[in-house]
């Protein structure tokens, strides 16, 4: 059973922990089986000189049980003496967080890159590190190609300018008014090695309760992955990041708003309406109209700990195996 997710930061790190928990308890899917993870890479910043991928190193550290749980990302137990001291230098930007242990990931990954290693072969290294192949995960950024979410926003002199979308993101908390979106080097990228055959060959499709337009939205943007998406085999199975028209946390609905899609979770479903098969939605949710052609399931999509999180994968595991005509295993609850 391959199972292959699409995912952003901390609702897919959570989501994927959940699917790794929710397989291990499932004899039902045969020996053996894999999760391949698709990163954003997106979010991809450079910052005192060094590359960081907010959302690998969140699905790094959540896989590999190093992630600060409260938070939902950076590194358990994490302290920021370094940051202070480039603080008290003047250099760096007050606004985004890097830990100490933190800036090992990133130091270490620069000087790979530096070396002339591709984003795919630093990630592998990275994994290992982080124990992902034992768990039955292989993690690969969407693209090699270096990709930048900007964030199109109005200047004082009533034009416009773009910021990163991490300045847009952390420091102004998605406050500024979205005038579009742009990815610096998109159009270009081709997509990682492995990331479209993980797609075509897969035997299921997840997509995690990713941010629909700056996580998945971006990794859908990769030439080549949304026709895999809509000529793969596998049933493609996603999860709302919106719980009654809200996020459970970050800023989706001001990503969404400025593409004119209705804030909810079918508005979300919407956007992937020409590959989705399956759409997991919270309760209060069951009673919109979705694409049609989609099969919804209703159910709590809170993943309030590890086992909410496994319960939730567990969810799409079973709407997958309906899709595929394999019914679900019973189980005692
Ligand atoms: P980011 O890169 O850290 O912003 O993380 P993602 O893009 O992976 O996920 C952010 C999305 O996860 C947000 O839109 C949240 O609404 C969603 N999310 C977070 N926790 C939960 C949860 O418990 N249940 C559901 N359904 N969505 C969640
Ligand atoms: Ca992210």
């Amino acid at each position: 059973m391959q199972i292959t997710v699409l995912a952003g930061g901390v609702g897919g790190a959570r989501f994927v922990r959940g699917l790794v928990h929710a397989l291990a308890a499932d004899p039902a899917l045969g020996p053996d089986p894999s999760i391949t993870v698709i990163g954003n890479t997106g979010d991809d910043i450079t910052l005192v000189g060094l590359r960081v991928c907010p959302d690998l190193d969140t699905l790094l550290y959540t896989l590999g049980d190093g992630v600060d749980e409260d938070q939902g990302w950076g590194r358990a137990q994490e302290s920021t003496r370094v940051s202070g001291e480039l603080a008290t230098l003047g250099v760096g930007p007050e606004w985004f967080t890097l830990g100490d242990l933190d800036l090992g990931t990133h130091l270490a990954r620069s000087r790979w890159l530096a070396q002339g290693m591709t984003l795919s072969q630093v990630t592998a290294r990275l994994a290992d590190r982080w124990g992902l192949p034992a768990r039955g995960v292989r993690l690969l950024p969407a693209t090699d190609t270096p990709i930048e979410t900007h964030v199109v926003v109005d200047d004082e002199d009533g034009g416009e300018r773009a910021i990163h979308f991490q300045e847009w993101w952390v420091k102004h908390r998605a406050a500024l008014p979205v005038r579009r979106f742009t990815v610096a080097g998109l159009a270009g990228a081709t997509a990682a090695p492995h990331v479209l055959d993980a797609v075509r060959g897969a035997d299921l499709v997840l997509l995690p309760p990713s941010n629909p337009v700056v996580s998945i939205g971006i990794i859908l943007g990769v030439p080549g992955v949304r026709e895999a998406l809509r000529g793969t085999r596998a049933p493609v199975v996603g999860v709302s990041p919106l719980l009654g028209g809200r996020p459970v946390r970050g800023h989706a609905d001001a990503c969404l708003a400025p593409l004119g899609v209705e804030v909810s979770a079918a508005g979300v479903a919407g956007l992937y309406a020409d590959f989705l098969d399956g759409w997991l939605v919270d309760d209060a949710d069951a009673a919109a109209r979705y694409p049609t052609g989609v099969q919804v399931r209703a159910l709590d999509l809170l993943m309030r700990d590890q086992p909410g999180a496994a319960r939730l994968a567990r969810a799409a595991l079973d709407l997958g195996r309906e899709l595929r005509g394999t019914p679900a295993p019973v189980r005692r609850a």
